[in-house]
């Protein structure tokens, strides 16, 4: 085989330039783009020759090299980030973005965004305002707190209230609430950067009220109580509430904070869930401080809501390290549209997308699921589609123990495995996520909306 041939047959890049796609690309994108594109994909070429002796392949690859540049083009133009189909189940999916936000808040989030807004500018009175204030009122009203603010998430507010309350002191917390947050990040270790030192009281499975007293000293600053959101210790367990706490922290004149973790402003058990701590509730039971995640099962942007006793809030407010945690117009203005929804419990649980996929009922989420099977089975593919009864969970840490019936339809495809369909899936246009167990691919219709349904058979059409 002559490589010498092979390289000469290389097209050059002037002839490539006349390539009518390779013209729309630079018009497009831009010359310089897709020259540096054109460039490695040559170098790529020649050095593919130089290794291979496979006459044919190399040949192909040659006759290919325009179709090529364009595919690496378009890759290099598209977002990386791009929207996922949820079929796991899992409402609160810490890997797939947690709650997802809705679209008509995104459509109004959109137009404020695009433009100038009144983050920071105060118009009734035309001099500069503060960006909490869009909310601030909204929570207050939503959880009987006096003032309210929010920094980029949770960890962070944990860190901001700590560094504004108990730097340089001691604050008191029990063993059995030294949680782990995900991806090997931990709540004490959070709260060791914040300057305070964590005084750590009781044992895993029992701590006292008699124990927090016993630890208080002179410099204990604060007591911490911190929900175990993402973890139950369930049998021989004694905990002390908040509502045990306050008399403690008043005699000692000790402010009282809960990381909430989650925090619902709504009461979930009335929606057939284990009762989960309300952020009013906290509040009313005494605690000074409260803080929470804007996503999790809020169903808000990312984000962590600290609201509680004015004199403390304004110390956050002030605090430097506000600066560098600080949210911004998206999370301000999401924040704001969301807590609107509470305003109405009827409406928070009909437009928060996450609220309204805990609430589906199992009837409603079986109706789906024959549709998108009916409509799957209608599209004629090579494969076999059931419904079976499945579990949602919750996810984002947020009600371990909780499992939702649901259903999901089944798919056992005929002429590909299930590994590589699920691979397939995965790589789709709009790729989809599901769950696979028993050589079955199972999407829980929970997690998908409908208007997905549509583009979910299109794509398997091109799958099976
Ligand atoms: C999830 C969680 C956090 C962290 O919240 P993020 O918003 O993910 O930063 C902190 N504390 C508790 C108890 C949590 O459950």
């Amino acid at each position: 085989m002559n490589k010498n041939l092979l390289y000469r047959s290389i097209p050059k890049v002037d002839v490539l330039l006349e390539n009518e796609g390779i013209q729309n690309a630079i018009e497009e994108h831009g010359r310089e783009n897709v020259m540096e594109i054109i460039r490695e994909e040559m170098d790529a070429l020649r050095a593919f020759i130089g290794i291979c002796d496979d006459e044919e392949a190399a040949l192909g690859k040659i006759e290919s090299l325009s179709e090529q540049i364009l595919k690496q083009v378009e890759k290099a133009n598209t977002p990386n980030m791009r929207m996922v189909i949820n079929g796991t189940g899992t409402i609160l999916h810490t890997n797939l973005g947690r709650a997802p936000i809705s679209q008509e808040h995104m459509a109004k989030l959109a137009n404020i965004v695009t433009g100038y807004s009144n983050l920071e500018y105060n118009l009734e009175e035309g001099r500069r305002g503060e960006r909490y204030s869009h909310f601030e009122k909204l929570l207050c009203k939503l959880t009987g707190a006096e003032a309210a603010m929010a920094v980029n998430n949770n960890a962070a507010a944990v860190m901001l209230i700590l560094s504004s309350m108990a730097k340089g002191g001691e604050v008191i917390v029990s063993r059995g609430e030294l949680v782990e947050i995900g991806g090997k990040f931990r709540i004490p270790d959070v709260m060791e950067q914040s300057g305070a030192t964590l005084v750590e009281v009781g044992t895993t499975n029992k701590t006292h009220y008699s124990d927090y007293e016993e630890a208080i000293t002179e410099e204990t600053k604060a007591l911490l109580k911190v929900h175990t959101s993402n973890y139950r210790i369930v049998g021989f367990t004694d905990t002390v509430t908040v509502g045990d706490l306050h008399p403690l922290a008043k005699e000692h004149d000790l402010p009282l904070i809960e990381d909430l973790g989650s925090g619902v402003l709504i009461d979930l058990s009335k929606y057939g869930l284990t009762y989960e701590p309300t952020v009013q509730d906290s509040l009313r039971n005494g605690a000074d401080v409260v803080c929470f995640s804007g996503d999790k099962l809020l169903g808000g942007p990312q984000a962590g809501i600290i609201v509680g006793k004015k004199k403390y809030i304004d110390m956050m407010k002030k605090n430097q390290l506000t600066r560098a945690l600080r949210i911004d117009k998206f999370t301000a203005t999401a924040l704001e549209l969301v807590l609107q929804e509470y305003l109405s419990e009827e409406k928070a649980v009909q437009n928060i997308p996450t609220l309204r996929m805990i609430n589906e009922k199992k009837e409603e989420v079986e109706q789906r699921a024959k549709t998108l099977r009916r409509m799957l089975r209608s599209a004629k593919l090579a494969a076999d589609f059931g419904l079976e009864d499945c579990e949602s969970q919750i996810g984002g840490g947020s009600l371990p123990l909780e499992r939702i019936p649901s259903v999901a339809v089944t798919i056992k495809p005929h002429n590909i495995s299930v590994p590589k369909l699920e691979e397939a899936m995965r790589h789709l246009e709009v790729p989809i996520i599901p769950r696979t167990a028993n050589d079955t691919i199972y999407l829980d219709v929970r997690t998908i909306e409908s208007r997905w349904f549509k583009e979910i058979v299109r794509m398997m059409g091109e799958l099976i």
